[in-house]
């Protein structure tokens, strides 16, 4: 199966996402980890978010791959670790300007639909089950509070010996879901045959258990219909 996880940031889509395809057995695919790659290359070649041109030739020049150690996965980029480097605030914002470009989408979207054609996925991101994938078997929108994602995404940080302030975190987290809701292109929706999650005053435990069941379900359901 092909399985799409989408929704705001802080909702808890990577460590859920994780550990379903770790219960299934399967591929776990961070498309937002693909974003932020681009955005730290193009900060590090001060390729600026408008400049399409240049964006263009950096997302067809680069190669961006995953490893999976035991419990950890690394994000790989031109074979650099760049696991820790792309999860700064600052490349936060900046993959949401340069996930505004056409060019940069549809190079990702492809390296996507190659990463994941062969099913035994869960991808996870914000258009995954909207453009990436539109015929997933299994699609959820995962979601929760604003504050509740402010609270995570700080206590992120924190846990990474990052200096935040909580209020700052949390007008980040509204501010990229703003931008990543109204942006033109592949804007984050849920698709209307996903299933709504909301994770808030949930633990991780809970919400997986609730869709490997879904997972379990539908796939009983369609070795029926293939009989
Ligand atoms: O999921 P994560 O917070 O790592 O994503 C970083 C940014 O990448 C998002 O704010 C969004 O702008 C962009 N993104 C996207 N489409 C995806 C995944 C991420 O536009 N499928």
């Amino acid at each position: 199966m092909i399985i799409a996880i989408d929704g705001p940031s802080g909702a808890g889509k990577s460590t859920v996402g994780k550990n379903l395809a770790k219960r299934l057995g399967y591929l776990y695919i961070d498309t937002g980890a693909m974003y932020r790659a681009v955005a730290l290359k193009a900060k590090e070649r001060g390729i600026e978010p408008e400049d399409e041109m240049a964006l263009s030739q950096l997302v067809s020049s680069i190669q961006i791959s995953f490893v999976t150690r035991g419990d950890e996965t690394r994000v790989l980029c031109d074979g650099e670790d760049i696991t820790h480097a792309i999860r700064s605030p600052e490349i936060s914002r900046l993959a949401s300007d340069i996930s505004k470009s056409k060019r940069v989408r549809e190079g990702l979207v492809e390296m996507q639909r190659k990463m994941g054609k062969e099913g035994g996925v869960v991808l996870e991101g914000r258009d995954i089950g909207t453009v990436v994938f539109p015929d997933a078997d299994l699609k959820f929108y995962l979601d929760a509070d604003p504050e509740e994602r402010g609270r995570r995404r700080y206590r992120e940080f924190s846990e990474k010996g990052m200096k935040v302030e909580f209020n700052e975190t949390l007008k980040e987290v509204v501010e990229r879901d703003r931008n990543d809701m109204s942006r033109s292109l592949s804007p984050l929706k849920r698709a209307e045959d996903a299933i709504l999650i909301d994770s808030t005053c949930r633990s991780v435990e809970e919400v997986v258990r609730e869709m490997c069941r879904i997972a379990h379900e539908k796939r009983r359901w369609s070795e029926i219909d293939y009989r």
